[in-house]
């Protein structure tokens, strides 16, 4: 399998090299050259098969030519018998007709495991065969970066550096990443904002001269395109067991940086019948303004209950815009450059394909609330905030009685307990058992000023690999 840059410029790329890779040179994400497509019946054959070898069906042609089929099944197996249920994915129904997907059952209690687990394990296996170290550097407002230290925690060949802005990320969040023990682990504090923590993870990536020689950096966010692969997987395995491909079915998705619903959208492009993908955000809704008014622009952050839905950009929308204009490189180059300098527009053609599969719906704060009390209320469930917003969004979305809606459960609801105290439920959440400790474990952070050049240099002389 070949991948291409949605810009159009970069070489072509093997599975192994975008893994490795961030972003590509002309500044664009890797999409594979062609999608692979299941036939109803194909996807009728796959019912029934265990999550591994589910998603071993599903990913296998995608890492074609660079992992080997045994290699992959093995990995498979070993990525997801991390998670504490027996169905890896599984659905509870919360209504008549509204499902819940719970991806929150791995190592870090968000959905974030399900690609960061595979991700470590798929970059160990290709850096032992290769015989190469790496340094991954990210940045995380909170669930990114303890998924990422829990799926690189025992690569010996990788360092992994995760900044967070200093005081401002949940204290559950913070402990999840800094009581993970290791040499090559390494959480530094950053006296500033998240998006002077991202701007020091995007300058290191376009000017590297500050790492040993031959050091490679790999990105763990949803730009690396192994992430969103994994991510394809559980739409699949939603849709079999509602009755799938027979069946077609609507997902809501709480949407931030647009790779958890890309990943919806491929299935969807690969032959699963999937009638609607609704885009829920918060009040950082540059994603339904796009949708609403073709435009596309960033507005001031806001500070909302669901924190990890909290941007501005949402840089995987970039992939479904190569695909919306006929994937034309150059079409998408120009528009990224128009975007940099301020708000675009959007083509009618192109916004005309997008609202045949996506609608949009914006939850505020004072929802998300009253969607988890209401929730809790007529069916004893709990939600966490990013969820409460895909349920209250599939609520809005007016899809016939016909067809299951599936939200996403992208978190834990122990996570977020001030969502869960403000909805009135204070003390209903419990992290569960292997976490009940967190708070009596030893953590180990580094605080630095927001520098740069300070960074950098904490970095190049911390690596231990
Ligand atoms: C990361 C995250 C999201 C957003 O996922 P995207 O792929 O960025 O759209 C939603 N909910 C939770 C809990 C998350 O951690």
């Amino acid at each position: 399998m070949k991948y291409i840059s949605t810009r159009g410029k970069a070489p072509a790329l093997d599975f192994e090299d975008v893994l490795l890779a961030g972003l590509a040179a002309d500044g664009g994400l890797y999409v594979p050259e062609t999608l692979p497509t299941f036939s109803r019946e194909d996807i009728a054959a796959m019912s029934g098969l265990g999550y591994a070898d589910l998603a071993h069906r599903i990913i296998a042609p995608f890492v074609a030519g660079s992992i080997s089929e045994d290699v992959l099944r093995a990995i498979l197996h070993d990525t997801y018998a991390q998670f504490r249920h027996g169905a890896v994915a599984p659905m509870v129904q919360i209504g008549a007709n509204q499902w819940v997907l719970e991806l929150f059952h791995g190592p870090t209690l968000a959905f974030k495991d399900f690609a960061l687990q595979l991700l470590g394990r798929l970059l160990d296996y290709v850096l032992k065969r290769e015989h190469r170290k790496v340094v991954i550097l990210g940045a995380t407002s909170g669930d990114t970066g303890s998924a990422a230290i829990e799926g690189c925690r025992h690569c010996d060949n990788i360092d992994i550096f995760i900044l967070h802005p200093h005081n401002r990320v949940s204290e559950v969040q913070r402990r999840q990443m800094t009581t993970v023990s290791g040499d090559n682990i390494h959480n530094l504090a950053i006296q500033g904002n998240f998006d002077d923590c991202q701007s020091m993870v995007k300058a290191s990536f376009g000017n590297r001269t500050f790492l040993p020689d031959g050091r490679g950096l790999v990105a763990v966010n949803s730009i690396n395109w192994a992430r969103i692969m994994a991510q394809i997987v559980y739409y699949f395995h939603a849709a079999l067991s509602l009755g799938g491909p027979v069946r077609p079915v609507a997902f809501s998705v709480p949407t931030g940086n647009f790779g958890d619903i890309f990943a919806g959208y491929l299935a969807s492009r690969m032959g699963l019948p999937v009638e609607r993908l609704i885009i829920a955000t918060n009040r950082n809704d540059v994603l339904h303004r796009v949708m609403t008014q073709s435009a596309y622009g960033r507005q001031p952050l806001a500070q909302t209950l669901s924190p990890s839905m909290d941007i501005t950009v949402s840089s995987n929308f970039e992939r479904l815009l190569f695909d919306l204009y006929g994937r034309d490189g150059a079409v998408i180059d120009d528009l990224m450059r128009r975007f940099d300098e301020g708000k675009i527009h959007f083509s009618e053609t192109a916004m005309t394909r997008a609202r045949a599969l996506f609608s949009s719906h914006s939850v505020n704060d004072e929802s998300t609330c009253g969607q988890i009390a209401t929730t809790w209320r007529e069916s004893e469930y709990l939600l966490d905030p990013h969820r409460a917003l895909g349920v209250n969004a599939a609520l809005h979305s007016g899809i016939p009685v016909t067809i299951p809606v599936i939200s996403l459960a992208t978190a834990h609801p122990a996570k977020f307990p001030q969502a869960i105290a403000q909805a009135g439920l204070e003390g209903v959440a419990r992290l569960p058992p292997h976490l009940a400790d967190l708070f009596e474990r030893t953590e180990r952070l580094q605080v630095l000023s927001n520098d740069l050049a300070g960074v950098q240099a904490f970095i190049a002389a911390n690596i231990n690999a």
